[in-house]
Parts: C-alpha cells; sequence; structure tokens
C-alpha cells in the first residue's frame, strides 16, 4: 500500500511540471464535486498520496424499520485523484488511507 502510495506521489512530481496538467485535473475534480445524483455524491478529501483535493464517490446506506426505509449512514466507495492518478475502491484500501466514513450526511 505504502509503495503505491508513493508510486502516486512520484507520477505526481513528474506531471505537477506540467501546467495544462495540472489545471485539467482541477477542473475535473472542481466540477464532479458539484455533481450528485439521488443514489450517491462525491466528496472531496485530501489524496493520500499527493496530497492534493481528490473525488470520493459516497454512497448512502439505507436501513429498513416498520416497513419505511431511511438512511442510516454514507459509505465511501471509490477514491480517485485526478492529479495522480491514485484510485482506490476496496474498503481496506480506504480505511488505510483515514477515508473513514460514515461522514456527514450531506445528500
Ligand atoms: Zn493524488
Amino acid at each position: 500500500m505504502k509503495a503505491l502510495l508513493e508510486t502516486h506521489l512520484a507520477l505526481w512530481k513528474h506531471r505537477s511540471s506540467q501546467k495544462e496538467f495540472a489545471q485539467q485535473a482541477s477542473d475535473i475534480t472542481s466540477s464532479l464535486l458539484k455533481q450528485g445524483g439521488s443514489d450517491f455524491s462525491y466528496d472531496g478529501v485530501t489524496c493520500p498520496a499527493c496530497g492534493n483535493i481528490c473525488v470520493v464517490r459516497v454512497e448512502p446506506d439505507y436501513d429498513y424499520a416498520d416497513g419505511e426505509s431511511y438512511l442510516s449512514g454514507v459509505y465511501a466507495e471509490q477514491l480517485h485523484c485526478y492529479f495522480c492518478g491514485l484510485k482506490l475502491d476496496t474498503y481496506e484500501a480506504l480505511t488505510f488511507c483515514g477515508c473513514k466514513w460514515p461522514i456527514g450526511v450531506r445528500i
């Protein structure tokens, strides 16, 4: 896991000298953060590899009681950093990187 983060940090160091690349990554990130659907939303967190803002796709978790559903929490599903290219989509990896959910509900 540590090696993976170091690889992406090195990638970002290499890419950060390209202005257009950084600009593009920043555009994608901010437009994704404005998006959201009825069954998921995006949250920005600090990338565990390069320290830029990366996008975490979060999904609400519902519980059922008395025939009705209610929102019981929000869980991270996938982390994607457009700056260094880091992509995490397992619970173990997300937890390792400090993406601990549930977080504040904002859906
Ligand atoms: Zn990153």
